[in-house]
């Protein structure tokens, strides 16, 4: 921040002087936040008041449908076959149909972190009281999602209450638009679903400003600690606590218990899923290193429970498998849940006392417990943990099949494929099976890491065989060999490294974020996710973790033993890598952005999200990867990205979520903007080409990287940068130049140096384009000019003399 004196800068007089001076820039901001900001043309929105801009997105970047499905069972009416856009018998067709499943499953997705952000907001609240500050790091901007979308800037926990009062508002009010006999149409479906992608980055944003203010989480700390991660981690000599979800509420009282009675080193504390991640970051604010360990992912749940190794399972909220409690049972473990969201049927011993609980869960006269009060939980979970550890021992309970069992089990496979055909990876089972005959398990070792362990062939299987325990017991040497690293969340990126990095992200000198977030279900195993990652940050891209992506890329390690995380310095900077938490923390990807425009840029960022979303849109080089997306919160991720113009891919498996918004680069009239300094058309580069599309590989996936992070605010050296990485990732990945590289090319100056001459020739000969060969220049050809004081907007009242 600024140290020029602030107090006789007038806002007011300013008016119409752009001054473009960092510090100057910081001081106005300062003061001007500090006044309270004057509110853009849409705080608040509702349904319609972001329309416009929807439509405009969508007109170039057009919902592709492809349905899991062609029947619609929503009402009594049917269930109508839509098959062929056949019209249901309440009128609705096929498309739109099929874009109301998409937005029912972002609105769930949304629902999910609102509802999470609610919960935490009213625990904290509870103990922290209405006025206790934000407090998330060196910024201003604290809320800048909250900020664009409701024009409230808070700054107490209490104001977060009138952020989720309206996001809460907003989504019944799109849950309302799901019900038969309301909207008809595809394209106002596709805007609803923008907007419950907008709302969901707003939930997860209040979610994650609350519980770092107060849970003493890394304050955008790129030095946040290394945390152990990986089932290979955890000592199962001791008593081991397990906990798995998404909201760690509940699990601090459980870490404060084990602190204050001396039990770290007595037990071991694991997580599974976002929860592992925020129990990481707990009272990490001051440095230290975190206690509890990081298993991994979902894919990683009913692996680890059915190694037997946990004594108690702690669940919460969102993604954990609805069998937990029965698989546990068959290993008594006992199960609490704490989250109405989930309660299994379990008795509610919120007001029973600690002993007796524990009493009843350790003589296994009940398999669990419904514990919804915190303070209780605290002390039942590690003390009946510590307990169970010695009557498991005792009862000598054996998870995972012996050797001579695994022999056993593969003979009794008769190769009928049932199992693979359940696979939703269509792993080769039988191969392994045929191979474990013979006494080779090897086969088994692979699937390991390709297994979401989902359980399906288990249940296929007409010979009873326990295929997931069996490729478990298998890789055991693999597994006591998991041991990798992550860095801890490190929360938001502050309002200093936007200063620092925002001019070379829109130029392109950086050449864009690679934002990998979402859940394990890759098409591939995990280590993709290295692969992308290490390519990336090579190349000098930013690249930003969260969630699931966030754990597994830390599993892997090069040939020095060094995870990336060790590899790679964690600031907000080129060829940086940075975690910035659990799935809530995916709002500070998106808060990224839009501080970009707000602190860099200058924007009025207060309920001002068309201009924030049309600067994104057309200067932020972005591309969100989310390779193994399966849950609807992936979806009203994906959503509120593409609202604001940030293109994601997903994995294959992301093709089951029935809809992709892709643009049409040979329509040229889809590539057009106003020039904001005098209203004239412009033509943009065809990039980003889609806002929501799947690749099948990831040799596919680079090259779509690096181009859909080009820009029409790309000065010469950003574009040549970005073009070179283009190139190289498509000959390296698939072979061969890309087929359109010449389209983005303004000046010779665009071209990758080295490869000048060379492309010259190309452009002249394949393409027709005129070249002065003396200067090494071309003359003619390009569509597009190179003038970086251009001002590329979508939207026209925010061209000069509009409004
Ligand atoms: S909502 Fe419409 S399409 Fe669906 S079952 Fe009812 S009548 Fe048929
Ligand atoms: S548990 Fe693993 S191997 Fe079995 S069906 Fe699921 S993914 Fe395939
Ligand atoms: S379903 Fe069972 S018997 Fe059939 S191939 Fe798979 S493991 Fe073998």
């Amino acid at each position: 921040m600024s140290d020029i004196p602030t107090g006789h800068i007038s806002i007011d007089e300013l008016e119409n002087v752009q001054i473009t001076i960092g510090k100057i820039v910081g001081a106005i901001e300062k003061k001007a936040m500090e006044e309270g900001v004057v509110v853009g043309p849409t705080p608040k929105p509702g349904i319609s008041d972001l329309r416009d801009w929807d439509y405009k997105l969508l007109s170039r970047y057009q919902p592709v449908y492809t349905p899991v499905c062609d029947q619609c069972c929503y009402c009594t009416f049917g269930k109508c076959d839509l098959g062929g856009n056949k019209e249901g018998a309440c009128g609705i067709n096929m498309e739109a149909h099929q874009a109301r499943e998409t937005l029912l499953r972002v609105i769930t997705g949304a629902a999910a972190h609102a509802g999470h952000g609610r919960h935490i907001l009213h625990h904290l609240i509870g103990i922290y009281g209405h006025d206790k500050p934000i407090d998330v790091g060196p910024s201003n901007l604290l809320a800048p999602n909250t900020q664009a979308v409701t024009g409230i800037k808070p700054e107490t926990l209490g104001d977060l209450e009138e952020v989720m009062d309206y996001v809460e508002e907003q989504l019944t009010q799109l849950l309302a638009t799901i019900h038969a006999g309301q909207e008809g149409a595809a394209m106002d479906f596709e805007s609803k679903i923008l907007h419950g992608g907008m709302l969901d980055h707003v939930g997860m944003e209040v979610s994650d400003l609350a519980q770092v203010s107060c849970m003493g989480m890394p304050k955008s700390d790129p030095e946040a600690p290394l945390v152990e991660i990986g089932m290979g981690c955890i000592d199962s000599s001791k008593p081991v606590l397990l906990v798995i979800g998404h909201n760690v509420a509940g699990v601090t009282n459980i870490m404060d218990y084990i602190h204050d009675h001396g039990l770290e080193d007595k037990m071991e504390l694991a997580g599974l899923c976002c929860t592992a991640i925020d129990m990481t970051r707990y009272q990490m604010d001051k440095g230290g290193k975190p206690h509890a360990k990081v298993i991994g992912t979902l894919a990683k749940e009913l692996k680890m429970i059915r190694s037997g190794v946990p004594d108690v399972i702690v669940v919460d909220e969102q993604c954990v498998r609805a069998d937990v409690l029965d698989e546990a049972k068959k290993l008594s473990i006992p199960v609490i849940t704490t989250n109405e969201k989930i309660m299994y049927g379990l008795r509610n011993r919120s007001k029973d006392s600690p002993a007796e609980i524990i009493e009843d869960l350790a003589s296994g006269k009940e398999a669990g417990a419904l514990i919804l009060n915190f303070d209780v939980l605290g002390e039942v979970a590690p003390e009946l943990a510590i307990k169970m550890s010695k009557i498991r021992d005792e009862m000598g309970i054996k998870a995972l099949p012996s050797e001579e069992e695994l022999r056993e089990l593969s003979a009794k496979c008769v190769q009928c494929g049932a199992c693979e055909m359940d696979c939703p990876d269509n792993l080769p089972i039988m191969e392994a099976m045929k191979t474990g005959a013979e006494g080779d398990y090897t086969k088994f070792e692979y699937l390991h890491d390709m297994c979401i362990a989902c359980g399906r062939c288990d249940q296929a299987c007409p010979k009873d065989i326990p295929v997931l325990n069996m490729i478990e017991k298998a890789s055991q040497k693999l597994i006591r060999e998991e041991k990798g690293l992550m860095r801890a969340g490190r929360g938001q990126v502050s309002d200093p490294e936007i200063r620092q990095e925002g001019v070379n992200l829109v130029l392109g000198t950086t050449p864009g974020i690679i934002a990998m977030v979402g859940c394990s279900n890759y098409p591939s195993g995990t280590k993709d996710l290295y692969t992308v990652a290490d390519e990336m940050l090579k190349r000098n891209y930013i690249v930003v973790m969260s969630g699931c992506s966030a754990m597994d890329l830390g599993m892997y390690k090069n040939e020095d033993g060094e995870t990336l995380y060790e590899k790679y310095p964690a600031k907000f900077l080129a060829g940086n890598l940075i975690n910035v938490g659990s799935c809530v923390s995916n709002s500070h990807i998106t808060g990224t952005a839009i501080k970009v425009a707000a602190i860099f840029a200058q924007r009025q960022v207060s309920g001002n999200y068309e201009e924030i979303a049309d600067y994104i849109t057309n200067r932020i080089g972005a591309v969100g990867v989310a390779w193994g997306a399966y849950s609807q919160k992936a979806a009203s991720i994906a959503s509120g990205c593409n609202r604001l113009g940030i293109p994601v891919v997903v994995g294959p498996h992301g093709s089951k979520y029935r809809r992709a918004l892709i643009g049409k680069p040979y329509e040229e009239e889809h590539w057009k903007v106003y020039d904001a300094r005098d209203g004239s058309e412009m033509p943009i580069p065809a990039s980003p080409e889609f806002l929501l599309t799947t690749a099948e590989s990831i040799e596919e996936l680079f090259p779509m990287l690096a181009k859909n992070c080009i820009r029409p605010s790309d000065n010469n050296m950003g574009r040549m940068i970005k073009l070179t990485h283009y190139m190289e990732l498509s000959q390296k990945y698939l072979g061969h130049m890309p087929e359109d590289w010449y389209k983005f090319v303004r000046t010779e100056t665009d071209l990758p140096l080295a490869k000048r001459e060379e492309l010259l020739k190309m452009l002249e000969k394949d393409h027709g384009w005129e070249i002065d060969w003396k200067r090494k220049k071309i003359l003619s050809g390009p569509t597009m000019k190179s003038d970086v004081s251009a001002q590329p907007t979508n939207v026209k009242r925010l061209c000069k003399g509009e409004c």
